[in-house]
């Protein structure tokens, strides 16, 4: 393996390849850990409770199962990866497993200081990790459950501390209400 150190706007514009294994990996570290495995099924409990009857939870809200299920389903693409037909935008869950084309595109990462490629990969699977259980989360809805919806959870199990943000309506309120329960999500990870 090479030392040869990368430069981070080098790194930041590499479609790096998915390691779905070193992925799903980091994935079940994380669930494993008790305060995030607990707080990742109040979520799915109480976003599948409020949801509409026909977004039913997919294979019991067992997140790995699911991202198993999007693996089968279009898998994982990278953001920029326009030759697989990624769209705008960095992190997001794209079709539905009721549709039969669930897809989870995960953005790229810019290190800070310059990298080896094997740092900037063990850099890829802890981030790439992290934004598919976030993702994978939108897929344990058979019609996938929405910001919106994971946004009023994690306020109902936080006690609206922080309170629940109330963005303007628009395209861009999704990312408000994306923000603020991912912040939460992230604080279960330690
Ligand atoms: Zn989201």
């Amino acid at each position: 393996m090479s030392n040869e150190k990368i430069l981070p706007d080098d790194a930041a514009k590499i479609l790096f390849p998915f390691d779905v294994a070193g992925i799903r990996a980091e994935m079940a570290r994380l669930l494993g850990i008790p305060k995030c495995g607990n707080y990742v099924r109040q979520l799915l409990d109480l976003v599948s409770r409020n949801a509409q009857p026909a977004n039913k939870l997919v294979a019991g809200g067992d997140v790995l199962k699911v991202f198993d299920l999007v693996q089968q389903q279009r898998g994982l693409v990278r953001a920029g990866d326009t030759a697989h037909s990624a769209l705008p935008g960095a992190n997001f869950a794209d079709g539905s497993i009721e549709g039969g084309n669930a897809r989870i595109q995960v953005g790229n990462v810019r290190p800070g200081v310059a990298v080896t490629m094997d740092e900037l990969k063990a850099m890829y699977v802890k981030s790439d990790a992290r934004f598919c259980l976030h993702e994978t989360l939108h897929h344990c809805g058979r019609l996938v459950y929405s910001d919106q919806e994971y946004a009023i959870a994690a306020s109902t199990i936080n006690g609206n501390n922080p309170p629940l943000p109330v963005p303007p309506p628009g395209p861009n309120s999704r990312f408000i209400f994306s923000q603020y329960w991912d912040a939460e999500l992230r604080k279960s990870f330690k």
